[in-house]
Formats: structure tokens, sequence, C-alpha cells
């Protein structure tokens, strides 16, 4: 089998996550994609590889060598919420040469609208037919490891100990919470992203703000000096934080306040808003801000009219891989092999490999050769699956070699 054939079985199985269940794995039908990939994984002839009650895949393909490292392998098997994720009618596209594609439902997938399609000139592209998600968020890193491993194991390459997980849940920010950290990994790389050349080592600081408006409501026509608009006081805080600092007007290192929801009446309004930065010291000047506004509503309206819960999600990995940079380097060196020079770009959010660099395994995010993830114009290129393909084995020869004792 090829990467290719790998990916388009994968594809095909239905892992959306479910953001409202409260059960690990959110979905069941996750669960199907891991038994298939255990299966997979055994017929490699990976003889420990199993599925575990929350829906995680662990394989263990022990060193050739003498190295005594294990690394992590780590792809996700859910898909996002904005589409359904069950892709059986997938269009391939032998040789893309700038031309639009009609991938069906009326869309028009093309590189003037999405000018990271250039990229791809000449390569092999899988894609939708616009009613669906691909998937390649991230099936296409599934499909690398596997791939990978089967090559390490056919032609017995060099390799260090090898830990394959496939986690469920990760678009829902679930994806490690039932890690299983006595799996023994001294760093680990999650195949999670874009273009293959990109190397992600830092993401967002995250907090997320739930607030809630108390207002005085009376009967309009008997209202003057008593009424407090509930609404009307939640606009007047949204107007008050700076209007650039929006998703909409942001990219690379900027950080931004992101109204989410917001319900309400004359009597209560809950508004939730995420906050982001790649920087400590701006994000923790943006919650400064957001609880100085929230301050000047109380002295205005009175006392309680605002409530601010501040909450932490999560943290940039930056530091914490900064002083691992061996792990920065092993693959920067495997795509220099390759005839790839690696690029960094900042994640704009947040990734498995973050949580699990603060719990103890660096890991830092490598690409998959897809894009334009979490919508219907998303794609994989065959090309780039491929040649990621043969950067991981040889990741994974330069580590096993250069650890060897
Ligand atoms: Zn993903």
């Amino acid at each position: 089998m090829s990467t290719k054939e790998r990916f388009l079985s994968y594809i095909a199985f239905d892992t959306q996550s479910d953001p409202n269940s409260d059960t690990s794995p959110s979905t069941e039908k996750q669960k199907r994609l891991g038994e298939y990939l255990v299966k997979e994984l055994t017929q490699i002839g990976i003889a420990d590889a199993y599925l575990d009650q929350y829906g995680y895949v662990y394989a263990f393909l022990p060193t050739n060598q003498e190295s005594k490292l294990t690394v992590g392998l780590i792809a996700h098997m859910d898909t996002a919420q904005e589409m359904p994720g069950e892709c059986l009618n997938p269009k391939i596209i032998s040789r893309w040469q700038g031309e639009d594609i009609e991938l069906g439902n009326g869309l028009i997938l093309s590189s003037q609208a999405f000018p990271i399609l250039n990229k791809y000139r000449g390569h092999e592209l899988i894609t939708t037919d616009g009613t669906t998600l691909l998937g390649g968020d991230d099936k296409a890193g599934i499909a690398i490891i596997m791939e990978t491993i089967n090559l390490l194991v056919k032609e017995d390459l060099p390799r260090p100990n090898i830990m394959v997980v496939f986690t469920p849940d990760e678009e829902i920010g679930q994806g490690t919470s039932h890690f299983d950290y006595s799996k023994k990994m001294d760093f680990a790389y999650t195949l999670d992203g874009g273009p293959i050349d990109v190397i992600n080592f830092e993401n967002f600081n995250a907090w997320s703000a739930e607030i809630t408006v108390e207002g005085k409501a009376i009967h309009p026509g008997d209202a003057k000096n008593k009424m407090v608009n509930s609404l009307l006081v939640a606009m007047e805080l949204q107007s008050m934080l700076p209007a650039f600092e929006n998703p909409a007007f942001t990219e690379k290192y900027e950080g931004f306040y992101h109204l989410t929801e917001m319900s309400g009446t004359v009597a209560q309004t809950k508004m939730h808003y995420i906050i982001r930065n790649h920087d400590e010291t701006k994000i923790k000047q943006q919650l400064e801000l957001m609880k100085s506004i929230c301050s000047f509503l109380n002295q205005k309206y009175g006392a309680n009219t605002v409530d601010l819960q501040l909450k932490k999600s999560y943290a940039n990995m930056r530091p914490l891989l900064l002083e691992r940079h061996e792990v920065l380097e092993y693959p920067i060196k495997a795509l220099k092999r390759k005839g790839i020079t690696a690029s960094f770009e900042p994640i704009r959010g947040g990734t498995d490999g973050a949580r699990l660099t603060f719990g103890g395994i660096p890991c830092p995010n490598l690409g998959t050769g897809s894009g334009n993830h979490h919508g219907p114009y998303e794609f994989a290129s065959v090309d780039a699956m491929d040649k990621m393909t043969e950067v991981l084995v040889e990741l994974m020869k330069i580590i096993a070699l250069e650890t060897n004792d």
C-alpha cells in the first residue's frame, strides 16, 4: 500500500468529534478508525498495537540500533465540526497545472482564492466533492506515519525506539486528556501541519473570558433612570476592545480578542471570548485590559454589573522547545537531506504537541502536505505526502544513528 492508498481508506471513515459530548472518546465512531489502524499496524508486524478504552491507538516499534531513545510519532483521528468529515467521494487531479478545480456543490478551488495551492503545481491533488471535509487534517498525518512504519519494518531501516500514538478528540481540545504518560517517550513529533517544509514550535498563549452582564429589567414605558439593558452594556464592553485586535484583522504573531458567543436579554447577557497571543507579556496586557474594561463598567453601572471569569487554556511551548533544540535540529536536517529548506511558522492556535511538551514530552509539529483545513476547500498533495514519508524515514535514521551509544 502507498501513502495515498492509506490516506484514501482513512478519509472514508466518519471520525467527527463532538464538543458537547462528555464521554471519551467524544464519539464512539472514532474507535472504528482506531480498530482499523490497529489491524493495519498488526499486519505491518507491530505485535503490541492496541486501541484503549478512550479511543487512543498505541503501537511500539523497537529499535534495530543501539539507540536508547524512544521517539513518539503522533497524529489525530478526529475531524473538525465545520462540516461532515466522511469523505466518500474524493476528487483526484492527477497532475494539477494551476487550473481552477470544480469541486462540486458549486464550489471552485482556485489558486487565486487560495495562493497556498501554488506550492503544489504539478502535484497529484486530492480534494473533496464540496460537501464534506477531506479529513487531510489529520488523516494525512496518519497515512504518513503508517507508511513510514511500514517502510522501516519492511526494509529494516535504522530507527530509534518508536511509539506511535493516534489520538481522538484533538479538534475539541481533548486530544491529550487521556494520553498515557506512562508510555516512555524522550520527545515526539505531531504530524498535523500544512506544507511539509514548515516546522511549528510556537503556539498561542490561550485564555478564555466568560462574562455575565446583569441588567435591570423594567417596563420600557417606565424605565427612565431605572433600566440597565445588559445587551447594551455588553455591546459597550466589546466596543472598548481594540477594533483591529480581532481574528479577522490579525495574522502571524498578532494576538486577538475573539467574541465567540453572545446571547442575552435586557436582564442578563452572557459573552464568551477567547484571548490569544504568542507573547507572554502581551497576553498579560490583554488580560489586564479586559479586567479594566469590566471594572470601568462596574463603576459606571454599579458593582457586580459585569462578572469576568478568566481561564487559562494552554501556553506557548516555544521556551521549552528552545531548551531542547536538538528536537528541532533533527527534522531540519532530515528535510535538508531530502532537498527541502525548513521554515518556521507560529501556530495560530494550540496543538496537542504543546500540551505534551508541558507534560514532559517535547513535541514540535511537522507538515503533512495538506491544506485549507476545516472546510470544503481542503486538499492534500500526494507528492507532498510521499515526500514527507521519505523525510520521516530519514528523520528516524538520523535520530537512531546520532544517538547510538
Ligand atoms: Zn489537526
